[in-house]
């Protein structure tokens, strides 16, 4: 497959922005460098590059697009947004609509804000952790990511272990060491977290399901002791559905599970593609929030009808009856292909997936947590990632993401996929 212009525009790129990207996930690094591929048109389930090269997409721009690339009911919502005025620094009665639709999904969002990424969303929600808590400190779990704020960037996974900086130069010791560190899955360890720092402890951050070192499940039991051992030492359990919400139900992954969180972010998906982030939770928590508590958040785009009415027609196409019975049935088909094909050639690899999101890790040990995903093959990985990319499927350039099927694809496209995963393995094991 020749990608000739996409070298030549990452030349010109480079000169210009930064590293040539604008999100470090989307180098080359971690796959051995080299050019990214240019996109130049999505639609469906597909990619074009800039040289006329056709893909079939699991990036699903890092889990946002859902609904597969111009969805004809998002499009549609964001050309009448477009052509009434995409910002009014004003309420407006979408705002409304869309925050009451997400509250039926998921209840424990008691009162919700809308703001403009996933950063801000989990950001914001320490913040009001802190202030309802009167308390600084937070804990999260090794590896997982919750976007690119200070407090947040401490053994972080996703691109900056991809890009092996999960903690990031320029973030303050001070605050580095308001952040503590567990393995995920691993309650022993958060309870002697919690024995000895639980009353400086503002709130636990958590992905309910984890999509940033692959997807990782909790085990049974891990989510409702992270909750009951937090609530005993005064502290806040924040959930990260930023990458989970309405992606394995209509709702978050809370929903799924059964454990409700005190505060939720959102991001991702909710904007229909469009940028957008979403914190909310019980009331007289969220009450702490300017204008009607002393916690500041604000945002000039916050809230825009653009993002909202984008958000509003995907959760519309999310909320058909079967999507997420079809996610579930193409995600078996696709786990099953991908499992066939690593046997027939002797490839050692673990599959890990929940409905229409699946990580393939070439290990040999179960991935339960970030060291075991560490752990996987990067180097394998990365062969395998190329191969695929030269079959036409578009995957993340990193061992750490996830694949998403959307609506978008066919029984025929999750064919296609895996007997190009056959012929990848096949030459992996050459
Ligand atoms: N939280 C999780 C779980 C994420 O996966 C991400 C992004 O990948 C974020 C937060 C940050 O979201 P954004 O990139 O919209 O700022």
């Amino acid at each position: 497959m020749k990608r000739e212009r996409s070298a030549q525009l990452h030349e010109e790129a480079m000169e210009v922005i930064l590293g040539g990207v604008n999100s470090p996930s989307r180098s080359f690094k971690a796959v051995g460098g080299g050019a990214p591929v240019t996109m130049e048109r999505a639609q469906g389930a597909y990619f074009w590059d800039v040289d006329g090269n056709r893909y079939i997409d699991y990036l699903a721009a890092y889990g946002p697009i859902i609904t597969g690339h111009a969805h004809p009911h998002i499009t549609k919502a964001i050309s009448e947004a477009a052509a009434n005025g995409t910002l009014y620094g004003t309420p407006t009665p979408w705002e409304i609509q869309f925050a009451r639709m997400i509250r039926e999904a998921i209840p424990s969002m008691e009162r919700i804000r809308f703001n403009n990424s996933g950063t801000e969303a989990v950001m914001t929600c320490i913040r009001v952790a802190r202030a309802y808590t009167g308390r600084v400190k937070i804990i999260k779990f090794a590896g997982c990511y919750h976007g690119h704020s200070d407090l947040v960037l401490v053994a972080a996974g996703s691109g900056p272990s991809t890009l092996g900086i999960p903690d990031s130069a320029g973030i303050p010791q001070s605050i580095a060491n308001e952040v503590i560190t567990v393995p995920y899955n691993d309650i022993d360890a958060f309870a002697e977290a919690i024995r000895v720092w639980g009353q400086e402890t503002a709130c636990v951050l958590v992905e309910p399901i984890v999509g940033n070192f692959g997807i990782v499940p909790p085990k049974p039991g891990f989510l409702e002791a992270v909750n009951r051992i937090a609530h005993e030492a005064g502290a806040l359990v924040v959930y990260d559905e930023v990458i989970t919400g309405f992606r394995f139900c209509y709702g978050g992954a809370q929903n799924l599970l059964g454990v409700e969180p005190d505060l939720t972010a959102l991001g991702k998906i909710i904007g229909g593609g469009l940028p957008i982030g979403a914190y909310g939770g019980r009331r007289e928590i969220m009450e702490q929030v300017a204008p009607l508590g002393p916690a500041y958040q604000a945002g000039t785009m916050a809230g825009n009808p653009a993002s909202i009415r984008a958000g509003i027609a995907c959760l519309e196409v999310l909320r058909q009856p079967g999507v997420y019975e079809e996610f579930e049935r193409l995600g078996q088909l696709l786990e099953e292909g991908i499992r066939r094909a690593a046997e027939t050639h002797g490839i050692t690899i673990q599959v890990n997936r929940v409905k229409g999101a699946l990580a393939v890790y070439f290990t040999d040990q179960p991935v339960t947590d970030y060291a075991s995903a560490q752990a996987a093959d990067g180097e394998l990985f990365a062969r395998f990632f190329r191969l695929m990319l030269d079959e036409g499927i578009c995957l993340a350039p990193s061992k750490y993401e996830a694949w998403f099927i959307t609506t978008a694809h066919t029984e025929d496209d999750i064919r296609a996929t895996v007997a190009a995963v056959d012929r990848s393995f096949a030459a992996l094991a050459k």
